[in-house]
C-alpha cells in the first residue's frame, strides 16, 4: 500500500484578502496561481500561491474569513506551517521582512535545520526553514517576484500540530498514511514519510515535497479553535484517483470518517479528521492550476468552477475588489 507522498497544499484562515495577496505575493514574492472561491462558501475568496507553475507541494492557499475572530490555538489544531528557503538565505529574508514591519521570532535550529519564525499579517505562524532537501525539489522561480529566485520560497516544508494525545495521532501517522517517527526534539516529536536513516546526510533523497509533521503532546490545555489567523486544514498528496481511493479505504478501516471524493476542479480531494482532530486532506496531483487557465495567466482573473459559473455576476459583486500589485520591487 503506498503511503501519500508528501505535502500537497496547506490552507488557512486569513483576515482581509488585499493584506493577505500584499503579503505573500508582494513581501513573501510567491505567485498567485489562482483566484477563486471557497466552493462551500462563493461570497469568499480562496486565494492560492505556489511556485510559478502551481506545483503540488508549494502551495498556500487562504480563505479570508474576515468576520471571524482571531483563531484559539489549541490540541486539534496545525500551529505553524513551515516553508523551505534555500540554504544560507535567512539573513536575506530577516532583511526583507524587517523592512516591511512583519513580526519576526527569534532566529532558531530546529533538528539541525536554521529556522527564521514569523506572523503573518493576520497573526498565522510561519517559520522559513534553509532546506537544502528542498533546493533538489522540482520547482520553477517566479519571473514576476521582487524576490531574486536564489532566495524564493521553494515550497512548503512542514507543519506543527498540537495533539491531546501524542499515542492515538502517532498510530495513524504510521499505519496509515507512513509516516515514521525521526526524533524528538525539545519537546516536538518529528514525522517523517520516508526511513529516517535516509535523512541523514542525504541531499535530495527525500520526497518530492516537504514531508514533515511536529507535534507536541498538549494534554492540558483546551482544544484550538478556528479563527482569523490558524491553519484550516493540510492536504496531503497522493499520485492519482486510486490512490486516493486505496488510501480512503484504508483511512476508513482505521475507524475515521473520510468524505467522498469532491471534485475541486484543480485536483480532487478526501477530507477527514485524524485522531486528534486535526482536518486532513488527502488531493491528487492532477489536473493542477493549469486546467482553466494558460500558464502565462495563472491567477488575473477570478476562476469559477464551472457550476459556479452561472452564478458568477453575483459571486463577483459580493467580493471585495483586489488590486494584484504584481510585486513591491526594492
Ligand atoms: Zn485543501
Amino acid at each position: 500500500m503506498r503511503s501519500v507522498t508528501g505535502l500537497h497544499h496547506i490552507t488557512a484562515i486569513a483576515g482581509p484578502p488585499q493584506e493577505n495577496l500584499d503579503f505573500y505575493a508582494g513581501v513573501l514574492g510567491l505567485r498567485l496561481v489562482k483566484k477563486s472561491v471557497n466552493q462551500d462558501d462563493p461570497g469568499t475568496y480562496h486565494l492560492f500561491y505556489a511556485d510559478a507553475e502551481g506545483r503540488p507541494g508549494t502551495d498556500l492557499t487562504f480563505f479570508p474569513w474576515t468576520h471571524l475572530a482571531p483563531s484559539r490555538e489549541g490540541h486539534g489544531l496545525s500551529v505553524e506551517v513551515a516553508l523551505a528557503v534555500p540554504p544560507d538565505s535567512l539573513a536575506y529574508w530577516s532583511d526583507r521582512l524587517e523592512r516591511y514591519g512583519i513580526r519576526l521570532g527569534p532566529a532558531e535550529t530546529r533538528f539541525g535545520e536554521h529556522v527564521l519564525p514569523l506572523l503573518d499579517p493576520h497573526g498565522l505562524k510561519v517559520a522559513l526553514v534553509e532546506s537544502e532537501d528542498a533546493v533538489e525539489r522540482p520547482f520553477s522561480p517566479w519571473e514576476g517576484s521582487a524576490v531574486p529566485a536564489a532566495h524564493q520560497v521553494r515550497g512548503l516544508h512542514g507543519a506543527r500540530l498540537w495533539e491531546r494525545d501524542l499515542a492515538a495521532t502517532t498510530r495513524f501517522l504510521n499505519d496509515v498514511l507512513g509516516f515514521s517517527l525521526y526524533r524528538t526534539e525539545n519537546g516536538w516529536h518529528r514525522y517523517v514519510l520516508q526511513r529516517p536513516e535516509a535523512l541523514e546526510g542525504s541531499k535530495g533523497a527525500g520526497t518530492p515535497s516537504g514531508a514533515f509533521v511536529d507535534i507536541r503532546e498538549t494534554p492540558t490545555v483546551a482544544r484550538g479553535a478556528w479563527g482569523v489567523g490558524s491553519i484550516h486544514h493540510i492536504a496531503w498528496r497522493v499520485d492519482d484517483e486510486q490512490h486516493q481511493l486505496d488510501l480512503r479505504s484504508r483511512i476508513e478501516a482505521a475507524g475515521r470518517r473520510p468524505t467522498a471524493v469532491i471534485d475541486r476542479f484543480w485536483f480532487h480531494s478526501v477530507y477527514f479528521l485524524e485522531p486528534g482532530g486535526v482536518l486532513f486532506e488527502l488531493a491528487t496531483d492532477g489536473p493542477g492550476f493549469a486546467v482553466d487557465e494558460d500558464l502565462p495567466h495563472l491567477g488575473e482573473t477570478l476562476v469559477l468552477p464551472p457550476w459556479l459559473e452561472s452564478a458568477r455576476s453575483a459571486i463577483e459583486a459580493k467580493l471585495p475588489p483586489l488590486e494584484h500589485v504584481e510585486s513591491h520591487r526594492s
